[in-house]
């Protein structure tokens, strides 16, 4: 009996310390901090982003945006804006001469550009159409199609079939329109603006000039207007990927919903870029999920998988909203889900295009350095790009003691006291830092 006693002991005391192997294998150093995923340790990250600023964006979608303390992203025609410096207009020849030469030379690979960049400004009416059509042909890499849609207009406008344009007056007395003084309002409650050129041109069919004025000038209003934080994030119009003006457009605006440059994302839903990407490697896959005409269950569902996993940015797409712009949602159907995306905040950290784009940067571009000094763990956070444009804070998880259960984390002036959490690594601690500052202290507190 006493013998079985013991042996009992004994097989109680071994796995006692075959547990405590276990956890010793698997448990981090303390000291040893990684750059979370997404902010503040989510599992996703969804952008809710806005086109060509119609105004219930801003009557309906935004307040309810604002109730649940959610950061949008709008991408506004500046050219629309009253009191906007840069209007809509061709760079190039007097059109007379262009319009001359089209009765002799036909639409081809030489001149179709400059006979489309200059399709709106030729004086007549209903030449916008014309340009639009030829600019989704392009970006549908159908130039021949879009060469005679382009010679068509100018048959037209020189057989005398199109009206002329008689000089219309801008009307800014209108109330329904987005101006600059609700915008400076609006993103001093935190959302984003950014450029979606200045006349919402197919910036394929543009020539190099015409489309260098849309994608600069665009830029300096909004500089002008908001200030450079405002001039990370673009979106060129139709959702263009097209090669030729994607290099222009990667040189002016560091990201664009369009396509992003970097090797490590990849794009879900998109048929004409193949991955690149190696799974084992670190990646984060992006999806642009357009709201309109896709049903609500849905629409959920891309949120759920977000949150379910560990490496989708959503980014959403809306356009028109009650009646208003193109493709319009229902308010009550856009509260309802932002509710939805709201109740999973412990799963999807909800940003700005310009600052998810800017997590993601600053985390592949980062190095962290650790070390322990008399029971204080030193933590520093520096990355290589731009830091005037890179100035985020990324959230850091580090490893400390076991027994630690609250730890105070200083940064500079700023300190915090954190209740420290247990994963199936060991204890550690979650936190916000500025990169490129201050030294991290961590101790106990
Ligand atoms: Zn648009």
């Amino acid at each position: 009996m006493k013998n079985s006693g013991l042996e009992l002991r004994l097989a109680a005391g071994s796995a006692f310390l075959f547990v405590l192997i276990l956890m010793a294998g698997c448990s981090k150093p303390a000291g040893q901090t990684e750059i979370t995923k997404w902010q503040y340790g989510c599992n996703g990250a969804v952008s809710v982003t806005y086109d060509d600023g119609s105004i219930n964006q801003f009557r309906k979608a935004l307040p309810i945006m604002n109730r649940l303390k959610m950061s949008g992203t709008f991408f506004i025609n500046t050219g629309s804006i009253p009191g906007s410096t840069y209007q809509g207009k061709f760079i190039g020849r007097p059109v007379s001469q262009i319009i001359k030469e089209a009765r002799s030379i036909p639409t081809g690979k030489e001149n179709f550009f400059e006979r489309a960049s200059a399709a709106r400004y030729l004086g007549y009416r209903g030449t916008g159409d014309y340009f639009t059509r030829a600019g989704a042909q392009m970006d549908a890499d159908r130039p021949e199609e879009a060469y005679k849609i382009i010679d068509e207009l100018y048959k037209k406008v020189n057989s005398g079939e199109l009206q002329k344009l008689s000089e219309r007056k801008r009307d800014d007395e209108r109330n329904d329109v987005l101006t600059w003084e609700m915008i400076k309002e609006y993103a001093s409650q935190g959302h984003e603006f950014a450029s979606h050129m200045v006349t919402h041109p197919y910036v394929a069919a543009l020539d190099e000039v015409n489309l260098m004025y849309e994608l600069e000038k665009s830029k300096e209003e909004i500089l002008n207007k908001l200030g450079d934080k405002y001039t990370f994030s673009a979106e060129c119009p139709y959702g263009s990927e097209n090669e030729r003006a994607m290099v222009y457009a990667h040189k002016v605006y560091p990201a664009l919903r369009n396509r992003m440059p970097e090797p490590f994302l990849e794009e879900l839903n998109r048929s004409s870029r193949k991955s690149a990407v190696d799974p084992g490697k670190e990646y984060v896959q992006w999806q642009r999920g357009a709201t309109t005409k896709t049903p609500l269950p849905m629409m959920k569902a891309w949120v759920d998988t977000t949150a379910n996993q560990q490496n989708i940015w959503l980014v959403l797409v809306i356009h028109g909203i009650d009646g208003i712009g193109w493709e319009a949602l229902k308010s009550e159907d856009v509260d309802e889900y932002f509710q939805y995306i709201r109740s999973k905040e412990n799963e999807l950290w909800v940003a700005t295009f310009g600052d998810a784009a800017k997590y993601m940067r600053e985390r592949m571009n980062a190095t962290v350095k650790s070390s322990e000094n008399n029971g204080t763990f030193n933590v520093e956070l520096t990355h290589s790009l731009d830091k005037s444009m890179y100035d985020l804070p990324l959230t850091l998880k580090t490893y400390v003691k076991n027994r630690w259960k609250v730890v105070s984390v200083k940064q500079g002036d700023n300190k915090k006291e954190i209740n420290t959490k247990r994963d199936e690594k060991g204890t550690y601690v979650m936190y916000q830092a500025i990169p490129n500052s201050s030294g991290i202290e961590i101790s106990s507190f």
